[in-house]
């Protein structure tokens, strides 16, 4: 059983480590960028709300969110444990996901901020050439991490939950680090 909250800038290989750290412990990998991208390819009243935002790079409303990871988190599949990837991205979002859980008497094991110098990020995001991966969106992604994700660092740090991992290696290395710590 593992309850595990994924951090970190976009480009830090989030989205690929829980993947498969999720596989491995046979949980489910909860992605709200891949949801809400979903969302968007099927042109679903969710995803008609969400678009114009994650064009821009700036963060969908926090309610559509919030809605989406609680109906998530209410499913059966849950019980042996979960990997959240980009949720939360705020502390509004931190302090509802906090009181989420306590409803359902559930506790994050650990937070994993997986750290990337900036550098890496930007030629790792140009590479990767998803749709909203140009470099004027990218950048103002970046800024939104460093603004309003960032911050969350210190909210799990004293909570005596946050691990940091060193991203800026192999893939291998990276997923070795994380299973030595799983
Ligand atoms: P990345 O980690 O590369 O930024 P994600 O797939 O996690 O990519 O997110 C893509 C986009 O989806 C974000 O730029 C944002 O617009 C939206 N998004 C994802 N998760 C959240 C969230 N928790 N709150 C608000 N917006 C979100």
């Amino acid at each position: 059983m593992a309850r595990l909250i994924f951090l970190g800038p976009p480009g830090a290989g989030k989205g690929t480590q829980s993947k498969v750290l999720a596989d491995s412990h046979l949980i489910p990998h909860i992605s709200t960028g891949e949801i809400l991208r979903e969302a968007v390819t099927g042109q679903t009243p969710l995803g008609m709300k969400a678009q114009r935002y994650m064009e821009r790079g700036e963060l969908v409303p926090d309610q559509l969110v919030v809605d989406l990871i609680q109906e998530r988190l209410d499913k059966p599949d849950t019980q042996s444990g979960w990997i959240l990837d980009g949720f939360p991205r705020n502390v509004i979002q931190a302090q509802i996901l906090d009181f989420i859980l306590s409803k359902l008497s559930h506790d994050y094991d650990r937070v994993i901020n997986l750290d990337v110098p900036d550098e890496t990020l930007v030629a790792r995001l140009l590479s990767r050439g998803r749709k909203d991966d140009n470099e004027e969106v990218i950048r103002r992604r970046l800024e939104v991490y460093r603004d309003q994700t960032a911050p969350l660092i210190s909210y799990y740090e004293s909570r005596e939950k946050l691990v940091t991992v060193d991203g800026n290696q192999s893939m291998e290395a990276v997923s070795s680090a994380l299973n030595n710590l799983a």
